[in-house]
């Protein structure tokens, strides 16, 4: 579903140029569990805007779900970002004011689903996910563990063709990341593809396969 082929991205600071990424390869298939692994200050989250459509490269090709992404326009950068992709973080970006039942249908409202069935979905999704007791509370009323399964309900809600997760255990104690991560290899075994992004080590061995970043090119082994 992914291939990517020479990416490049600068930024620009005043008249110097920072280069961070420098001619990025991959391919990613479906229904893969892939790690992408680097120290901090690599260029993963760079890689991640990319990967995720929020961000375009300076030169190189990226074909998403057989969709040239160079030629795309914002709006059509944003509408294939909600089709295909379902963002996880390290801080769940979750609406505070809102129940789990709500956050998880907010991107289906946001699509113009009508309220009843949004709703309904989401608290399916979240009976999934093992919070079907806890779809009224609100993200501060939960743990991490399960604030962090809320953000995957709504990342999967969309029913997106890769779950995209920037240190999704980043923000959690050991044993509930393991929880998290668990849960990955389940949702990639049902048949989801997963990109996860991560600093370490023992979280990148939950993949698959491991994708190692070193100041901005890939290592090969
Ligand atoms: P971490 O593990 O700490 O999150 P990372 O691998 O995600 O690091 P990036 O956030 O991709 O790294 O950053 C790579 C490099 O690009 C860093 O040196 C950073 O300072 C620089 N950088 C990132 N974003 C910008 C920006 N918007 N403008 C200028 N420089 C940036
Ligand atoms: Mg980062």
């Amino acid at each position: 579903v992914i291939y990517m082929k020479d990416i490049e991205k600068s930024y620009k600071m005043g008249k110097n140029k920072l280069t961070v990424l420098k001619g990025i390869s991959l391919e990613i298939k479906k229904g893969e569990f892939v790690a992408v692994l680097g120290p901090s200050g690599s260029g993963k989250s760079t890689l991640m805007n990319i990967i995720g459509c929020i961000d375009v490269a300076d030169s190189g090709e990226y074909i998403l779900s057989g969709q040239n992404i160079k030629a795309k326009n914002e709006d059509e950068l944003a509408y294939i970002r909600n089709k295909e992709i379902g963002f996880i973080f390290q801080k769940f970006n979750l609406l505070s004011k809102y129940t789990a039942e709500h956050n998880v249908a907010f991107p289906l409202l946001l699509r113009g689903m009508n309220k009843r069935e949004a709703h309904q979905k989401a608290r399916k999704v979240l009976e999934n996910v093992g919070l079907g007791d806890r779809i009224n509370h609100k993200p501060l009323e939960l743990s991490g563990g399960q604030q962090q399964r809320v953000s995957i309900a709504r990342a999967l809600i969309g029913e997106p063709n890769i779950l995209l997760a920037d240190e999704p255990t980043g923000a959690l104690d050991t044993k509930t990341g393991a929880e998290i991560l668990n849960m990955f290899v389940e949702l990639n075994k049902q048949g989801n593809t997963i990109v996860m992004i991560t600093h370490d080590l023992e979280v990148a061995k939950h993949a698959g396969r491991i994708i190692n970043v070193v100041d901005g090119e890939i290592l090969d082994r």
